[in-house]
């Protein structure tokens, strides 16, 4: 497993980018989860960096990275002149290696190259923090250093050369359905998924694939309402936590369905996702559904003791910039017997006033 996703964004989001692209569907509550969307050009070769070009790296930038849409971890990223190297601080998470620029063909058939970092702009008012894509993923730091002049496409990024293309493995081969099926098994006989379903309820139906329809559009997951079928595509995925993240995206659609007014008082406040590569952009249904997501996983990565309250606050800061209402739904979830004693129950987080709480899955 460790090394099974090492190259997994560049290559498996371009697959993924086509759905992703499509338009956002209509606010109904069936979920067609996708992956965050990479920019048109990507698909084309990288390319290595040499010369004195090269003298322009080395070192590392710290921060946070969101890869492929998924919650933000920490690490430090790696300035080589042939890639760069995201190193999660969490030795159990596998290092991300992104190339230096790809190359976009022009309609005159000539050939451009553009760095890979684009920049999102400053991000928080309190203190400098700058937001950039890398590829498919979303980097966060308060130092940018040569990310700065990476993203304004210098010119000595013409000066590239030597193509390398970063290949990919999936989590689990997509022509094998009986693997598919046993990595869904695997999760939903998981803690992780009982955890879930305590807060969400359970769908009447055992969680399958994703249909044909859903794979021709290229979903990694979806929640038919009508059915309370719940299914998921392994085989397009490429990480335990991709997995992870899509099902309880899915559960999370279940919660809308069964508990709308709940939500709907959470929810009052909430803005937009800023972010229009990131998947929710402009559909409150589904942005509401990626918070939710974001909100347990927070809620899990927060319970480390490792963390101090300031690192906690910090963390949930990151979460809220990438999806918006995170924080709402956290201090939400931690009204739940569930988190009954997470270490941020009783912090201001999770105000005492707020217990009012119905059980989350409402009506079930
Ligand atoms: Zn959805």
């Amino acid at each position: 497993m460790r090394r099974r996703s090492l190259f997994a964004t560049a290559g498996l989001l371009v697959a993924l980018a086509t759905g992703s692209r499509t338009p956002s569907p209509a606010p109904v509550a069936t979920g067609g989860y996708a992956a965050m969307a990479v920019p048109a050009d990507s698909a084309l070769d990288s390319a290595l960096v040499h010369g004195s070009a090269a003298r322009r790296f080395g070192g590392t930038v710290s921060g946070r990275l969101s890869v492929a849409g998924l919650p933000p971890v920490d690490g430090e990223l790696e300035l080589t002149p042939e890639a760069l190297l995201f190193h999660p601080e969490r030795s159990d998470e596998e290092t991300v290696i992104y190339p230096v620029v790809r190359q976009r063909r022009l309609d005159d058939g000539s050939v451009v190259r553009r760095s890979t970092v684009r920049p999102l702009g400053p991000a928080a008012a309190e203190r400098p923090v700058y937001l950039y894509h890398l590829d498919g993923s979303t980097f966060e730091t308060d130092a940018p250093g040569l990310l700065a002049e990476l993203a304004g496409d210098p010119t000595w990024i013409d000066s590239l050369a030597a193509s390398v293309v970063p290949g990919h493995r999936a989590l689990v081969d997509a022509r094998d359905s009986a693997a598919q099926v046993a990595t869904i098994d695997g999760l939903v006989h998981s803690a992780y998924a009982d955890s879930l379903f305590q807060l969400f309820g359970r769908p009447t139906r055992p969680v399958g694939l994703v249909g044909s329809t859903g794979a021709s559009a290229r979903r990694l997951g979806e929640y038919i309402a009508s059915r309370d079928s719940l299914s998921l595509a392994p085989g397009r995925m490429t990480s335990a936590g991709q997995l992870r993240h899509g099902f309880t995206h899915e559960l999370a659609h279940r919660w809308q369905r069964s508990a709308p007014a709940a939500l709907q008082a959470l929810w009052r406040d909430v803005p937009p996702i800023r972010d229009s590569l990131r998947y929710g952009y402009d559909n409150a249904h589904e942005h509401q559904a990626e918070a939710i997501a974001f909100a347990v996983h927070y809620l899990q990565a927060s319970a480390a003791p490792a963390h101090t309250p300031a690192g906690r606050a910090s963390l949930l800061d990151s979460y809220e910039r990438l999806v918006p209402g995170t924080r709402a739904l956290a201090r939400w979830l931690l009204t739940q017997p569930l988190y009954a004693r997470h270490p941020l129950v009783r912090t201001p987080l999770a105000p005492v006033a707020v217990v009012a709480a119905s059980p989350l899955h409402g009506t079930e």
